[in-house]
């Protein structure tokens, strides 16, 4: 087998949507690309079970398996897939420095994909049941949920938006909150607050979530006058906030107040370090979709094979050149 080379023009870290998006478009670009995907690689899709709103699945599909046909996809293509975590970058100097436990591999450019992910209760029956009555997307798993009664845990935004989303679907939604006061913006509570289908339980806490092969209930503590109670539920979505996956470019990036990478012009996949772009989740706490995330994968190898080109690192690939309308118009007769 031929040795793998340790000197790339892109090696994307991360292996989601965005990060496979950013290897295929890299890849068919002649960019030959490296993924260090992580050794739990496919992000949070791993974590799903029905996706249904992803174009191009008209019977929907289970997340792992769409995470696979992403996977055989990029490899046709020729990029490198490696299931192993990068533990250390340096993006002080060119080429960057991307570490990981058995080798160290350098590059001209680097994407970065390597999303966020949903904070957990972490009680009894939580990991058990995610994805047969627990979920922490509403957008995603909402449509299974139709005149169920449901849970959402989580007095923030995102709290109330999946609340108010939900009622779309179900019958009856309670916000499960540990204060008496909702973090949310004054917006999003008079919006919930006048939707019939919200009610709150203030003061608690889920201890427990119960339920053998689907979610039956959760056990609430009141933090106030330390009752404990069963309530019934088939559904229970946990939105107590995300945490971008951004501890090993703490320093070489720069991150928001959340922990987000920054990005200085939006509408681009550019960070703050020429040569270094960031794709879907990680760097987007406001639409978190799987779709969302490939296009800005898409966005990020574009960017990438641009900027490449202009360092003279990158030769404008063949297939992809442009050719002007009378040039196009006799090549497809
Ligand atoms: P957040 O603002 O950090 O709120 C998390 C909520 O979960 C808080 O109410 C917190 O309670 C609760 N919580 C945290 N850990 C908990 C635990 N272990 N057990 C029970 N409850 C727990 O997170 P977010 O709502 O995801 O929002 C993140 C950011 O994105 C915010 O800046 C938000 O404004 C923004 N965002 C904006 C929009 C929008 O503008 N439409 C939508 C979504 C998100 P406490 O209140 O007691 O701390």
């Amino acid at each position: 087998m031929a040795e793998r080379a340790t000197h790339r023009q892109v090696i994307i870290v991360g292996s989601g949507p965005a990060g496979y998006t950013a290897a295929l478009y890299t890849a068919r670009a002649n960019l030959q690309p490296l993924m260090i995907g992580g050794y739990q690689a496919g992000g949070q899709l791993m974590l799903t079970s029905d996706v249904e709103n992803y174009p191009g699945y008209p019977k929907g599909v289970q997340g792992p398996e769409m995470m696979q046909d992403f996977r055989e996809q990029v490899e046709r293509f020729g990029a490198e897939v490696l299931d192993v975590d990068a533990t250390e970058v340096d993006f002080s100097k060119r080429p960057f420095t991307v570490v990981t436990a058995d080798e160290t591999y350098t590059a001209e450019s680097i994407i970065v994909a390597t999303g966020a992910a949903a904070k957990w209760l972490d009680v009894p029956g939580e990991e058990l049941l995610r994805g047969r009555g627990v979920s922490a997307c509403a957008t995603c798993d909402g449509f299974f949920f139709r005149d169920r009664r449901i849970v959402v845990v989580g007095g923030g935004d995102t709290a109330l938006e999946e609340a108010l989303f939900l009622t779309r679907y179900a019958q009856t939604v309670s916000v499960i909150h540990r204060r008496d006061t909702l973090r949310a913006s004054k917006l999003l509570q008079q919006r919930a607050r006048n939707n019939p289908k919200i009610d709150f339980i203030w003061n608690s806490v889920v201890e427990a979530i119960e339920g053998e092969d689907k979610v039956t209930g959760v056990r609430l503590r009141n933090l106030v006058s330390g009752e404990r109670r069963t309530l019934t539920t088939e559904g229970v979505f946990v939105a107590i906030g995300h945490q971008p996956n951004t501890e090993i470019f703490r320093g070489q990036l720069d991150l928001d107040a959340l922990g987000y990478v920054c990005m200085p012009d939006p509408a681009t996949t550019y960070t703050n370090i020429p040569g270094v772009f960031a794709a879907g989740d990680v760097r987007d706490h406001r639409y978190r979709q799987a779709v969302t995330a490939a296009g800005d994968g898409c966005k990020a190898a574009i960017d990438a094979e641009r900027w490449l080109e202009e360092q003279g690192i990158a030769e404008p690939d063949r297939e992809f050149e442009v050719y002007s309308e009378p040039e196009f118009a006799a090549r497809s007769r």
